[in-house]
């Protein structure tokens, strides 16, 4: 194939990637996938892949190849904050799953591989190719290869999304996480748990082999704390947020801020999914969903532009819409959430109230976990156990 036929170039191996290389090669046409990084490689996450991520892993293709690579079944996942605490279970015979993002990422390079696509890593891409108005192609390190379509599927700090011009606004939740693997973790039995702090907050779940994920996320003002010493302070949060049987087993990876929303992830010639196609906050851990997910949604569009030679904003813009019906509740109740974390006092008394009334925990780590529809929140039976 030379440079200049490809149908797709998607740029970034992560999940939404992969996913939309595989669904778009199956479909017969000619797709790059490219990724500036050599795989495998870790990635900053919590490594919970929820419930409704398990079914779109199966309707991938990829579960069989996920289970086999031995994961950590996920079943719910308690709150603290500070000694009010409570649990929500996924319904029964539903699960999650923790898993090493090395491992994820790279089966699911490897899935869109077996599907046609041709992948090339340790390349990065810098800029778009333009014609006319539309975007044709990326420059990368080695040059411009040249595409129908690009799929900037290029994660937080999206090159794609920036050169397209599509950010609305810088973050304005200032937040840092810090995660590595740990080992000696004891008794968290298929379920993941967060712990709140002030505004900041410790997540901890399985992540198979013996290893747990512990994720910390420090508030804005904490931020000068970390500063170039982040083993330090991750070493020192585990002791703080009483894991102290916990050994750390690799390098702290570090990200933040979280807050990049796009106006739209559509542009002639190009479409964002995933991260790229805007993120607020890791707190509910639907981001590997919402990556597969939007593949899903884009795969179809993408498709009927190609086959029907209009690849302009327009034409691309039913995925525009189906991203919106599928993802607006949910990042709507992200921002419930986060107004929860920063508020300390608040989560205290939800924590309480759940803890109270089983039905509370259950109905919002089903609705966070994609389980359930988000507006499953707003039953009747379960508001009036809310301000009972
Ligand atoms: C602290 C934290 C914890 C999280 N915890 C969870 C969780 O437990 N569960 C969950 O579901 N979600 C979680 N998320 C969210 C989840 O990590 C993301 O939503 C998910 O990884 C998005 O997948 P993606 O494919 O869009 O992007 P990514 O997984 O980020 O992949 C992007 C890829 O693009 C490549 N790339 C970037 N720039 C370029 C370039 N210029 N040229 C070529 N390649 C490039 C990168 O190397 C990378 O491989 C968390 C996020 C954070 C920050």
């Amino acid at each position: 194939m030379s440079m200049g036929e490809w149908d797709v170039v998607v740029v970034g191996a992560g999940p939404a990637g992969s996913a939309t290389a595989a669904r778009l090669a199956r479909r017969g046409h000619a797709v790059l996938l490219l990724d500036r990084a050599a795989f495998p490689r870790r990635k900053p996450c919590g490594e919970c892949v929820n419930p409704a991520g398990v079914a779109a892993l199966r309707r991938l293709g990829a579960l069989d190849a996920v289970l086999a690579a031995g994961p950590a079944p996920l079943d719910g996942w308690r709150i603290a904050a500070d000694d009010h605490a409570f649990e929500g279970r996924f319904p029964k015979g539903v699960r999650g799953l923790g898993i090493a993002r090395d491992v994820l990422d790279t089966i699911l390079l490897e899935h869109a591989r077996d599907a046609g696509a041709e992948v090339r890593t340790g390349m990065k891409v810098r800029d778009l190719v333009r014609r006319s108005g539309h975007v044709a192609g990326v420059v990368t390190d080695a040059g411009e290869i040249h595409a129908r379509i690009v799929v900037g599927a290029d994660g937080l700090r999206s090159v794609v999304l920036r050169r397209l011009d599509l950010l609305r606004r810088g973050p304005r939740l200032r937040k840092l996480a810090l995660t590595a693997h740990v080992r000696g973790i004891a008794g968290l039995r298929g379920r993941g748990e967060l712990r709140a702090r002030g505004c900041g907050c410790l997540g901890v779940a399985e992540v198979g082999g013996g290893l747990a994920n512990v994720t910390v996320v420090a508030s804005g003002h904490e931020m000068h704390e970390v500063g170039g010493g982040r083993e330090a302070y991750f070493d020192a949060a585990l002791r703080s947020y009483g894991l102290r049987s916990a050994q750390r087993v690799d390098e702290v990876l570090a990200t933040g801020p979280f807050d990049w929303p796009v106006r739209r992830a559509v542009a002639d010639g190009a479409l964002l999914v995933g991260d790229a196609a805007g993120y607020f906050d890791p707190f509910t851990g639907q981001g590997i969903y919402r990556a597969l997910r939007g593949a899903e949604l884009a795969a179809p569009v993408i498709d009927h532009a190609l086959r029907s030679g209009d690849v302009s904003a327009a034409a691309l813009g039913s995925y525009e819409r189906a991203r919106r019906r599928a993802f607006g509740p949910g990042e709507r109740l992200q921002h419930v959430i986060e107004a929860f974390i920063a508020r300390p006092e608040l989560l205290r008394w939800a924590a309480d109230r759940f803890a109270r009334r089983p039905a509370l925990g259950n109905a919002i780590i089903r609705a966070t976990g994609d389980v359930n529809p988000i507006r499953s929140l707003l039953r009747p039976s379960l508001l009036a156990q809310l301000v009972a």
